[in-house]
């Protein structure tokens, strides 16, 4: 009966700093009980346009405002979420499937601290100036933001991506028109419940919900949104690319990775088993620079291997509200199937699946057997040509597998189509400098895993992005740039 039912969650669109319902919604699923919770906007090219045109109308004044006033801005919104850091980590979890330990210490935090960095980094820009005493001229540069941004973001990581857009292209003075997943759409708008508090005027961040394909592509053809920040998958942004081609946009790309771990026989396996775990498995697999290649030098392979799976069967699979947790559930059934299918196409290779998916039986609480779980899952023989060697698969499976030389290793981890991350283990650092160097990877750690200077540029080479973001980077890419000469 009707009084049995559970309140659903209803989100409204947040344009020019008013919550608008919309004609028609999609349904959003609770991964970890696989029941319909929430409903999100489905919006399309006439929530777009409203969106735009209020951003518009903002930009004048927000643009105006000097860098210190936009700063304090970005502090007091970032305050404003760390003081609802709890309610925002259990929507997440809830949204997305990740546990609750992961939201409350990764997503929650680096989604403040994305406001609090880029309203310190905004301070302290400085523009170029050269002379040319010759002929009497200085030359210098002067930087204004663009105008309306569009971002758009991926279902992983929901708002700690998003505000590593919002936060850089607001502090810039340019307004925005964002669209998150329609899988992960929760904790956006319990942002925008925070923005007047936080002093954001009306209209400089709006915030569209729906699918990718209407709402997203509206956004991307919209001839007045002259810049798109996007995270997602390779597919998607060849196809922002294409239809943003007429309007020769400026694009951000931040898309997929197939990184790999290179463990040479004088690795600390101390530290690096437990890493490598969690550049594995963390957060369900479900993070772009997660590690899905392991290249573990002969001499120490099987007693490599051995440890690592051993630790691999520790991980708890569970409640993601349960602390004790250590993988949630993956985003959606269909993801699963996706994860799981690469597992079976291993086996059918003569690969060996060593444990997990396939191999060991998973117990779930009662109330989660209709959520989409799955077990933390190693491969090992499988053979580089393999999909599970060239494709991102983006849940919790890695392969392991052996190589004797610097020189092998260094072809066979560059033999994919993506760059994005590479970890490399070695105490040697002669050779973790030659290595780190020849890799072809946007990001390349060793010894470490996830270590971010948010300074410093972020991106992918290859199939895995274009352009990079970051304090300098991610200014450049959101302002327009005018080179201007004095004669005197
Ligand atoms: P996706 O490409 O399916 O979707 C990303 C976003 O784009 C969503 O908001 C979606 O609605 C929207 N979208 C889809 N089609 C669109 C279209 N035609 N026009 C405009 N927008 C469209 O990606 P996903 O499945 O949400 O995310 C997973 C992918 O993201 C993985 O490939 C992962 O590696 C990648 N990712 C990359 C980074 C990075 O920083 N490099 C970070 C996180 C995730």
């Amino acid at each position: 009966t009707m009084a049995h039912a559970k309140a659903v969650l209803v989100l409204e669109n947040f344009i020019a700093g008013k919550f608008v319902p919309c004609s028609s919604y999609i349904d959003s699923y609770n991964p970890s009980t696989g029941d319909v919770y929430c409903r999100v906007p489905d919006s399309g090219k006439e929530e777009v346009e409203a969106a735009v045109k209020a951003a518009k109308n903002a930009f004048p004044i927000w643009s105006s405002k000097s860098p210190l006033e936009r700063s304090q801005i970005l502090n007091k919104l970032a305050d404003l979420i760390e003081n609802d850091l709890e309610a925002f980590a259990q929507a997440e979890s809830k949204d997305q499937g990740k546990t609750i330990t992961f939201a409350r210490t990764v997503d929650i935090p680096r989604a403040v601290y994305n406001f609090r960095f880029f309203a310190s980094s905004i301070l302290h820009h400085t523009t170029e100036c050269t002379e040319m005493a010759t002929m009497g001229c200085v030359h210098y540069t002067s930087r204004a933001p663009v105008g309306v941004a569009g971002l758009i973001s991926p279902w992983n990581l929901p708002l700690y991506l998003l505000t590593w857009k919002i936060a850089p292209a607001i502090a810039c003075g340019n307004t925005v028109v964002a669209k998150p997943s329609e899988m992960t759409s929760v904790t956006a708008w319990m942002m925008c419940k925070l923005l007047e508090k936080a002093g954001v005027p009306h209209g400089v961040v709006n915030v569209v919900f729906g699918m990718g394909t209407k709402a997203g592509e509206a956004l991307v053809c919209h001839p007045e949104v002259p810049l798109i920040s996007f995270t997602g998958s390779t597919l998607t942004a060849q196809r922002i690319t294409e239809k943003s081609a007429p309007h020769c946009k400026r694009l951000s790309l931040e898309l997929g990775g197939k990184n790999p771990a290179i463990i040479f026989d004088d690795a600390d396996l101390a530290q690096c088993i437990p890493t490598t775990l969690r550049s594995s498995f963390a957060n369900q697999g479900e993070i772009c620079l997660c590690t899905s290649r392991i290249f573990v030098q002969r001499g120490i392979y099987s007693d490599f291997l051995k440890r690592f799976v051993a630790e691999a069967k520790k991980w708890k699979v569970g409640n993601p509200s349960d602390p004790t947790v250590d993988i949630g559930a993956l985003i959606s059934k269909e993801h699963l199937e996706k994860v799981r299918s690469y597992v079976k196409k291993a086996q059918a290779e003569g690969a060996r699946v060593l444990c997990g998916e396939g191999v060991d039986s998973l117990a779930l609480p009662a109330g989660n057997r209709k959520g989409y779980f799955m077990l933390p899952t190693v491969i090992a023989e499988v053979k580089d040509e393999s999909c599970c060697m060239q494709e991102e698969i983006f849940g919790p499976v890695t392969c392991v597998v052996a190589f004797d030389t610097e020189e092998e290793v260094i072809e066979r981890a560059n033999s994919v189509k993506y760059g994005l991350a590479a970890t490399v283990w070695s105490s040697n650092v002669g050779r973790v400098h030659r290595v780190a160097k020849r890799l072809q990877s946007g990001l390349v750690w060793t010894n470490c895993w996830l270590v971010r200077d948010l300074n410093l540029p972020f991106g992918g080479m290859k199939a895995s992005g274009v352009g990079r973001e970051g304090a300098k980077d991610s200014y450049e890419f959101f302002t327009e740039v005018k080179t201007i000469t004095i004669k005197h």
